[in-house]
């Protein structure tokens, strides 16, 4: 019922309570529970509800529980010869989460980054629009968190140099209906076998929306397990 008692990583509470979250919005009460039995959910939500908490907390304090052995590279800041531009390292997120717009993708990278903070995980942000330059950059630092539209997202999936899929663990599609509307199924597709590609077992799909369009409920029939959680 409140956050204090959900179980969560204390460095993750500490920054909801930072963030000034007092209680858990009514889609946040069954989401994050469920969520952190690492279970596959569908969600109808609106936005405003607080969704992206809803997703965002249970699985950023799964990963901090085992950040350190999981965590991307990074570059050694400390080393005298770091320079951003060549001392780069392969993106190799543990989270995917894919949205229609640049708009919604900087509004989840902000909240992202406040309750990463104190961590070891670090978000980055990718979308269409952004040169390519900047995408390489940010994500050369190291990314444990990938934020991104499906078309920039499907793009840096073709450079195996700059991404590697095969350590996701949970992939998140938000605003699955627009989405489809917009024509992006294919890369949704892609990006949902990408996940799968990896070769453990326990890699988790979460699909939130706001109507379910056949679309939306054959990936989630073709990707998810069949006793997935259900949120309406
Ligand atoms: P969203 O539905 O994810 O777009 O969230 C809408 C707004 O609600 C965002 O500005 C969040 O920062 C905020 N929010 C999310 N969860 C909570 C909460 N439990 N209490 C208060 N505000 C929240």
């Amino acid at each position: 019922e409140s956050f204090d008692d959900a179980g969560l990583h204390p460095v993750l509470l500490d920054n909801v309570k930072r963030c000034g979250y007092a209680e858990p919005t009514p889609i946040q009460k069954y989401a994050i529970p469920a969520a952190l039995t690492g279970t596959d959910i569908v969600a109808v939500s609106q936005t405003g509800s607080g969704k992206t908490a809803a997703y965002m907390i249970p699985v950023l304090s799964r990963l901090m529980g085992k950040a350190k052995k999981l965590c991307a590279p990074k570059p050694n800041y400390a080393d005298p010869s770091y320079n951003p531009k060549f001392s780069m390292v392969r993106a190799e997120p543990l989270v995917i989460i894919v949205v229609p717009t640049r708009e919604l993708a900087m509004q989840i990278f902000d909240e992202a980054r406040r309750l990463c903070y104190r961590s070891m995980l670090r978000p980055c942000v990718a979308y269409g629009g952004l040169p390519m330059g900047i995408t390489c950059e940010e994500l050369g630092k190291g990314c444990d968190i990938l934020i991104a539209t499906p078309g920039r997202l499907c793009h840096l999936m073709e450079k195996p140099e700059l991404l590697t899929m095969s350590r996701v663990k949970y992939t998140i599609i938000d605003e699955a209906d627009e989405m489809l509307d917009q024509d992006w199924s294919e890369e949704l597709q892609k990006i949902m076998a990408g996940g799968d590609s990896n070769e453990d077992a326990d890699h988790i799909y979460m699909m939130f929306s706001a109507t379910f369009p056949k679309g939306a409920r054959e990936m989630a029939r073709q990707y998810m397990a069949p006793d997935y959680y259900r949120i309406r």
